[in-house]
């Protein structure tokens, strides 16, 4: 499998941020990817590079996911989530509609559960084959043992362990998408709360909005230079007065972060050095050029402690901080 010295990894991810990989190596099937991982243990697993922040000084090494393939459901890791969402449609199966536009590959899909306009992965998926890098075995978990949560699983509460391999989605046949959940989506398709629609409908309504937010990637776009949202929405007892909230399982809220650090006094646009917050949309923090790593954090650390001095909520971050924390 190709193997390389000395490459700059911030072209390599959606925020432009991060130093070299020592060595990289690339991994175009399942069992190349086993191979790698077992070789070098403490190596970074990349896919898309969407959801992660990787550190100024570099990474000694990368294991870059590229393998391909659709065999029915299964998806290989390497596969593009966006890619897979428009197939997928285009064959007559519904339940990704609410899930286009995301960025990153198939293998990282499962690791924070990707949700959008009230869809998740979870509802979608049978299961997860993956590599265990502590028993040294590969696995399939069904859905019921991936422990997805909101942004959350069994493969992000253990950094480092689980590497993916593939995933079998579990969707039907049909025209109509699923319920739509999520009030500005209704609206735009000019349906009810908990109504269906032509699923391809959905699929660009999402496509649409998520533009509109800078939430698809887009080289004329400088705020997709981002990590998606940065802050997940925290879930507490009671939401602040007028902060859109939505209740949770738990019993617990869950409120807009955007709204929260809106209303902390961090704007759309917000920032003057070259890291800020998007013009479009306060939850994401884009790179406006000649960034780094340390400005970005500083930024980030700067949005939290004034969510925090004002509401008392602590804010989490969604992207993965490669080798440091908030
Ligand atoms: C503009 C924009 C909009 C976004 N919108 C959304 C959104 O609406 N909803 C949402 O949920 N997310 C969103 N995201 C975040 C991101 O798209 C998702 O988290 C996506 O699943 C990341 O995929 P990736 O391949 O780029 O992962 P990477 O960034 O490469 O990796 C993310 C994490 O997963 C691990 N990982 C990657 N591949 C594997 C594998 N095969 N096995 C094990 N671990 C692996 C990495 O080590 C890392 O810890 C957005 C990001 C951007 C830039």
């Amino acid at each position: 499998m190709p193997s390389h010295t000395d490459v700059p990894l911030a072209p390599l991810t959606s925020l432009r941020l991060g130093g070299p990989a020592r060595s990289l190596v690339v991994c175009e099937s399942a069992a190349d990817l086993v191979e790698a991982v077992r070789a070098r243990p403490c190596a970074l697993v990349l896919g898309g590079g969407s959801n992660v922040v990787l550190p100024d000084e570099g990474l000694d090494e990368v294991v870059l996911v590229r393998n391909r393939g659709v065999s029915g459901l299964e998806l290989q890791a390497g596969e593009d989530w966006d890619e897979v969402v428009r197939l997928s449609l285009e064959q007559g199966y519904v339940g990704l509609e609410a899930l286009s536009g995301i960025p990153g590959t198939v293998g990282a899909s499962p690791i924070q559960n990707i949700g959008a306009y009230g869809a998740e992965l979870a509802s979608c998926i049978l299961s997860v084959r993956a590599f265990d890098r502590e028993s040294g075995a590969e696995v399939v978990l069904p859905a019921a043992a991936c422990g997805f949560a909101y942004r959350h699983s069994v493969f992000k509460a253990s950094p480092g362990r689980w590497v993916v391999l593939s995933v079998q989605l579990a969707l039907s046949q049909g025209r109509l998408s699923a319920p739509v959940r999520y009030a500005e989506l209704a609206d735009c398709l000019g349906v009810a709360l908990g109504d269906r629609a032509p699923a391809a409908d959905v699929r660009e309504a999402v496509l649409a909005l998520r533009r509109r937010k800078g939430m698809v990637l887009d080289p004329s776009d400088a705020d997709s230079v981002s990590a998606g949202s940065f802050f997940t929405n925290p879930l507490v007892p009671m939401a602040p007065a007028g902060a859109p909230s939505w209740p949770d399982p738990s019993g617990l809220v869950k409120v807009s972060a955007a709204w929260l650090i809106e209303n902390s006094g961090f704007g759309k646009g917000w920032g003057e050095g070259p890291i800020g917050l998007s013009s479009k949309h306060t939850l994401a923090l884009v790179n406006r050029g000649g960034g780094t790593t340390a400005e970005l954090l500083a930024v980030a650390r700067a949005v939290r402690d004034g969510v925090q001095s004002t509401f008392g909520i602590t804010l989490v971050n969604e992207p993965v901080i490669v080798g440091g924390e908030l």
